[in-house]
């Protein structure tokens, strides 16, 4: 290809909406170009290397078996009813009425679509499993829509989907998907960490997020630097690291601290570690399923009757956790089945403890006792064993706390359970190596569905007994222009992008100083030797000076430039993108070293 053909489009500057690398460079680099909130275009440019990283999708999911399929962007609004998900997707999902007033969706996943597809021909378990893969166009009203395609409103994604009649059938899809996906990033140059959704125990997960460390990640991951063991923020465990302490006989003493309010003050007052300390707070949680009937202080709190399981409004509890320590809202969230957990309103704090935030004891609450495991841990007979002893704590009364807490004497939980917010620095569960902390950004998860889709949407085959059966599956998506992006974010400098040799939109550049005379045939022989070995070569012949042409070639990212100038020939530069200077070899070997160059790359992310 040759400039003057192309339709090269650069900007020297980013528009001031484009905050981080990759948007910046995708828009000064003429890959994408802005259309609306949310929705971006493809140049050409962008469009030699979004292709590339399909065909790489493409091929590592052809080889572990899965089969492409390809359905409409818009599907009845029908198939949506009977999954459910017509009420429940909320303001993302983009509703259109057609000509004949019926309801449309414009796709924001494939689930309905192909399980009702697969649904109509399926009858019998000999059919399973069906594993199809797409590579189509999804729309997201998202909410803010940012940093380009990164958070586009219209993206691509990768999507796959696969119905089986037997959960071990499922299993091995699974694995054959995170697989191919680690091959696929592989080959595109990435540093993936994959993150399994049940952390707490390695392996057997039914769902595992593939991210990359990003500055402007929405997730916070917890890593171990040493077992792999890799975890989001939001559900991350961790040994526990309790210092020995001494169970007591002492009688609880109550002691007046006026004012002492906060840990700190309680370090100084008491001059003691936190370690020593119990914290106790309390959390309001909404739509709470668990059932408290039978709990001390719960009788009379509003149960609301319903189908699908009753549930309070609003129930509370008393989280107590060593004092160095914060609790998790999200594990705190999960572990009482609610919606949403929060701290006590300061007249709540009050009523189910009889103290203000700060006072709160354990031996005195309106409500049930949530001991996390640096506070006791639950023996398989329903008692509790206390790890923390002779501990300080609030008094339930406002300016005193007491001392000489006995977990299990002077207080029992409702539960014991991991509530503790991980953090960098905490000890790995699983090899007690130290934990760092990380950003993260997620660029595809695999995930086994279960039966979520089979039931609701009413998929039967008959199964090996001749009796009907309802299906199981799984579904797997890759953010296809959020990947893009994430390879020039991770690949780029002052000058621009530095692409993998396996998605550069060319792979290499010829700059003729000026495009005549000798250069412009030394340019002319190299780039016709290039094209029949088959390398992807562009050959810049605009008539600009050498210095706007080294600056759009660099800003696009084109792996290897051959400058060819009349003050080195018979020799031309050999620059490597990534390298930091220019090598002088001999025009006439130029194009062989250059697609030697070409193929060590390849080889080396393809390999
Ligand atoms: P997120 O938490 O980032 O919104 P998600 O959980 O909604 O992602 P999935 O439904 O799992 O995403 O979609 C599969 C993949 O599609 C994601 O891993 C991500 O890479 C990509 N993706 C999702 N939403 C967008 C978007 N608005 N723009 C670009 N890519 C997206
Ligand atoms: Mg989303």
């Amino acid at each position: 290809m040759k400039t003057s053909k192309f339709y090269l489009s650069t900007l020297r500057e980013a528009p001031s909406e484009a905050v981080i690398a990759s948007h910046k460079l995708m828009l000064r680099a003429g890959i994408t170009r802005k259309l609306g909130n949310g929705l971006y275009t493809y140049l050409p440019l962008g469009v030699r290397s979004l292709y590339k990283l399909e065909q790489i999708i493409r091929e590592e999911l052809d080889e572990s078996g899965a089969l492409e399929f390809k359905s409409t962007v818009i599907v009845p609004g029908e198939i949506w009813k009977e999954s459910g998900r017509w009420e429940t997707m909320g303001p993302q999902m983009l509703k259109a009425k057609n000509r004949g007033e019926q309801d449309m969706v414009v796709s924001p996943t494939a689930e309905e679509a192909y399980t009702a597809i697969v649904r109509d021909g399926l009858d019998s378990y000999k059919q399973l499993p069906v594993n199809l893969y797409q590579i189509n166009t999804k729309y997201r009203d998202e909410i803010r829509p940012r940093y380009g395609v990164m958070r586009g409103r219209e993206f691509i994604m990768m999507d796959a989907y696969s119905m089986h009649a037997t959960q071990e059938s499922l299993d091995e899809t699974y694995e054959e998907y995170a697989k191919a996906y680690h091959k696929i990033f592989k080959r595109l140059g990435l540093k993936i960490i994959p993150v399994k959704a049940d952390s707490g125990a390695m392996g057997g997960s039914g769902s595992e997020e593939f991210m990359v460390e990003s500055p402007i990640g929405d997730d916070t991951l917890i890593i171990c630097p040493k077992c792999g063991y890799a975890a989001n923020a939001e559900k991350a465990a961790c040994a526990q690291d309790n210092p020995p302490s001494v169970k007591t006989d002492a009688a609880p003493e109550e002691v007046a601290t006026p004012n002492v309010f906060s840990i700190e003050d309680m370090e100084k007052f008491f001059n003691a570690s936190p370690k020593t300390f119990i914290k106790a707070l309390i959390y309001k949680a909404t739509n709470c399923a668990l059932d408290l009937t039978k709990v001390p202080g719960c009788e009379k709190w509003e149960r609301v009757k319903d189908p699908a399981g009753d549930y309070y409004p609003t129930a509370f509890f008393c989280v107590l956790i060593r004092g160095d320590l914060d609790a998790n809202e999200a594990k705190l969230a999960g572990l009482v089945k609610a919606s949403e957990v929060e701290l006590a309103e300061p007249e709540e704090v009050v009523a189910m403890s009889g103290a203000s935030h700060g006072f709160v004891g354990p031996r005195k609450v309106n409500c049930p006792i949530i001991a996390d495991l640096s506070i006791m841990t639950a023996k398989e007979d329903g008692t509790f064993e206390a790890q923390i002893h002779d501990a300080i704590a609030g008094a339930g009364k406002d300016g005193f706390h007491v001392k000489h807490i006995e977990p299990g004497r002077d207080f029992v939980p409702y539960m014991a359970a991991d509530v503790r917010l991980a953090k960098e620095g905490d000890k790995c569960a699983c090899c007690g190596e130290t934990f760092y902390q990380k950003k993260g950004n997620e660029l595809g998860h695999i995930f086994k569905l279960g039966q979520k889709y089979t039931k609701s949407m009413k998929v039967t085959f008959l199964a090996e007994n001749g009796k009907p059966a309802t299906p199981t599956m799984g579904c797997y998506g890759i953010g296809v222009d959020r990947t893009l992006a994430s390879i020039i974010e991770a690949n780029n400098d002052d000058h621009g992008i530095i692409w993998p040799m396996t998605v550069a939109p060319f792979q290499v550049c010829i700059v003729p100083i000026r495009y005549e005379g000798a250069m412009k045939e030394e340019a002319d022989k190299i780039y016709e030797a290039l094209k029949a070995a088959g390398i992807e070569v562009l050959l810049d012949d605009r008539n600009e000076r050498p210095g706007v042409k080294f600056a759009d070639m660099e800003l696009i990212g084109i792996p290897l430039r051959i400058t060819v100038g009349d003050k080195n020939l018979p020799n031309v530069e050999f620059k490597p993108r990534s390298a930091e200077k220019a090598e002088l070899v001999p025009a006439s070997e130029a194009a062989k070293k250059a697609e030697e160059f070409v193929k060590a790359e390849l080889a080396r992310l393809n390999g």
